[in-house]
């Protein structure tokens, strides 16, 4: 395969040249001020040049201070960063890209309590930042998942009990999806905070995150059902005996999940309000989907790159907690 070939990611087109950074160093070369941000999400917003938001024209926009960006057609006013996540924001946007590379380059990303000290800002800057940013992530997680896929419910939270699995409601439930490679191996995942495992919460999952045609491959539960008539092949394997089913049947979900529940656990000592689970559920997912990157830079072009394709998010999102419901089925 050739270098090229590798560095496609299977989310999204391939890169337009390879201008990202490969390294921290030249990562501070590349990024030394505000100014070369932003004429860097100028070019990843627009790749073919500035087009107007207003009018639509094309051509090169009048620069003014504090980049400022004037259609020369209708004098519409904007700057690179207006409708994206980094609208309005009052941290510079240097800082911005230094979060975006430590997030993506620590192997276990983060907790906001880390970026805060990394970066020199407060708590609430930092929190706030790495909410964004996992919004930003689920825009790349857009290929269904294809071929075969296991998936099973997790319990994240509190105890399990005596390793019975139960249906409760006392932890949070998050639904998993994890292709299974043929002889071996685990591709790419999804996960989603589900209320109940019913198959009002369970089926919907499914639909938006698995291609139909797909095999996918559950437990007994009844919740799963109605995917053969959702344009699913769907295989039971029904367990009676066996006191750890996951660990037997699910070997996907299960290795996924005892991720998770350990990333949770020592990136973010265990504290994950339920309000905000899915949000950490995308960047698990975004981080674990590009495990396999060669290159760590091309992970932080992938996340800036759709930062600037995400629209604002409201304080109130990143303080209560983002409505992903809002989101899926997109
Ligand atoms: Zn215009």
């Amino acid at each position: 395969m050739t270098e090229q070939a590798r560095d496609r990611s299977p989310e999204g087109p391939p890169v337009a040249g390879r201008d990202y950074p490969r390294t921290w160093v030249e990562f501070a070369r590349r990024f030394p001020d505000d100014t070369a941000c932003a004429s860097y999400v100028e070019r990843l917003r627009w790749p073919g040049g500035f087009v107007c938001p207003a009018c639509g024209a094309k051509g090169e926009p009048w620069r003014q201070s504090r980049g400022r960006l004037t259609c020369s057609t209708c004098r519409h006013q904007t700057t690179a960063t207006a409708g994206t996540i980094f609208e309005k924001t009052r941290t510079p946007l240097s800082v911005w890209f230094a979060g975006a590379w430590h997030v993506t380059t620590a192997k276990n990303g983060l907790s906001a309590m880390t970026l805060a000290s990394t970066l020199g800002v407060n708590y609430r800057v930092a929190w706030s930042m790495l909410h964004r940013y996992r919004v930003a992530m689920v825009r790349a997680e857009r290929q269904p998942l294809a071929g075969t896929v296991e998936v099973d419910e997790s319990l994240v939270g509190g105890e399990e009990h005596g390793g019975k699995r139960g249906r409760g409601v006392e932890q949070a439930i998050v639904v998993i999806a994890v292709e299974i490679k043929d002889p071996k191996g685990f591709g790419r995942v999804r996960m989603r905070h589900v209320p109940d495992a019913t198959a009002n919460s369970l089926v919907p999952f499914v639909c938006d995150v698995v291609a139909s045609g797909a095999l996918v491959h559950t437990d007994g539960w009844g919740g799963y059902n109605p995917l053969a008539n959702r344009g699913y092949r769907h295989e039971r394997t029904i367990f009676s005996a066996s006191p750890d089913p996951a660990h037997v049947a699910m070997p996907g979900v299960h290795r996924v999940a005892s991720l998770l529940k350990r990333w949770i656990l020592g990136t973010h000592q265990g504290s994950v309000d339920p309000a905000h689970l899915q949000s950490y559920l995308e960047e698990f997912t975004f981080r674990f989907n590009r495990r396999n990157s060669r290159s760590r830079g091309l992970v932080f072009y992938r996340l800036i790159q759709q930062a600037v394709h995400t629209g604002p998010i409201q304080e109130a999102e990143v303080t209560h907690g983002y409505r992903w419901s809002d989101h899926h089925n997109r």
